[in-house]
């Protein structure tokens, strides 16, 4: 079966067909609106990203169930950022016309697991068709106690400047794929698969590439930094931390100074960029899509936040102090500056 043959409302049936009933959802796919209950004395919290083909992904890298995953996961992290809880996705697609029913049903397959894992109903979506190219576009809602929602703007300084995981895994990947073009094949039963180029056949690439590939936003860890009233700011690093620790301090109207030396890094991005001709440090300050968090505390906290993120069972790393004065400066170990030829991803630029 083709798309054709489906047409919009056969692709949008098939897609609910997959969808579970879900606690709190009183009306979800099929009618002009979707009913929720928000749960009493609960704010919403809403978010929408785009993504767009030879954009954000391209075919031959991100194998689509991946893709949905991604494309969910992205959002989710959105919401993780505020500290607060995901409960609720509306799901936009523009598909060519030709783009095959086994890349849309592992799409949705990607992306409903992503949901399921994270307490997220789908609800409803847009379909049509587009003449360029896959577009995606995802909303999500989700709620939290008011007097808990985290926002950019609370850094003080002297408050210590932590990120969750680890930084510049998606950074290192995208260069792997980018040098030697790693490739997605569909066989004879519609099961997708990753051919990893040469450059990614070393160990620790694969995990590299999952970090770019089938990101983990860190729900569980805003939720619980927020409920716990540990800190003071927070924002998920999807385009470098200097981009978004900067958008944390301009908003709190304060600068920071960074360690170089305290950037965490994984073992796969050390062993694999340990065969570069110098240490990346562009792709662990400036590189994008790593979906960690980035928050500041003050340093009494810092028990406290090694205790729940123990819970977690993710790494935190304090990385940095905010600073009274604006401008965000990297410290190398002798105390000097470093200085940076790009500060992170962005559009238009
Ligand atoms: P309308 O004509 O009112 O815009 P549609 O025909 O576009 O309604 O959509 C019918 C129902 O299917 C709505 O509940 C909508 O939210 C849902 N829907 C459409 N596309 C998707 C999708 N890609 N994923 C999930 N739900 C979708
Ligand atoms: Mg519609």
């Amino acid at each position: 079966m083709k798309l054709g043959d489906l047409g919009e409302f056969g692709l949008i049936s098939r897609i609910a067909a997959e969808v579970s009933a879900v606690e709190g959802v009183i009306t979800g796919i099929g009618d002009d609106a979707a009913v929720t209950a928000l749960t009493p004395g609960m704010q919403l919290l809403t978010s929408t990203d785009m993504l767009l083909e030879g954009v954000h992904f391209r075919h031959s890298w991100h194998d689509p169930y991946r893709l949905g995953r991604k494309s969910l996961a992205v959002s989710i992290s959105d919401i993780a950022a505020m500290g607060a809880v995901p409960r609720w996705a509306l799901l936009s697609l523009a598909i060519p016309a030709g783009c095959s029913l086994e890349v849309v049903d592992e799409f949705t397959k990607g992306f409903l697991a992503m949901a399921a894992e994270h307490g997220v109903a789908l609800v409803g979506g847009d379909t049509c068709a587009s003449r360029n190219g896959l577009v995606i576009s995802v909303t999500i809602m989700g709620e939290q106690r008011p007097e808990l929602i985290v926002r950019r703007c609370g850094a003080c300084p002297g408050d210590d400047i932590w990120v969750t995981g680890t930084l510049g895994d998606a950074a290192l990947a995208l260069s792997l794929l980018e040098g030697g073009g790693g490739k997605v094949n569909m066989d004879d039963n519609g099961i997708f698969t990753h051919t990893s180029p040469p450059s990614c056949q070393r160990s620790g690439s694969e995990f590299l590439l999952s970090r770019l590939l089938n990101p983990t936003p860190r729900t569980k860890s805003g939720r619980m930094l927020a409920e716990a009233g540990l800190v003071t700011a927070m924002i998920d690093v999807s385009d470098g931390l200097l981009a978004d620790f900067g958008h944390i301090a301009e908003l709190s109207g304060v600068g920071g100074t960074l360690h170089l030396d305290a950037l965490p890094t994984s073992g796969a991005f050390r062993t694999v960029s340990g065969k570069l001709s110098s240490f990346p440090h562009q792709m662990v300050l400036a590189g994008g899509e790593d979906y960690e968090l980035c928050f500041t505390a003050h340093p009494e906290r810092r028990e406290k936040i090694a205790e729940i993120m123990k819970i977690c069972g993710i790494g935190a790393t304090p990385v940095g102090i905010v600073t009274k004065f604006p401008g965000v400066t990297v410290l190398q170990s002798d105390g000097s500056p470093y200085e940076l030829t790009t500060s992170g991803f962005n559009h238009f630029i």
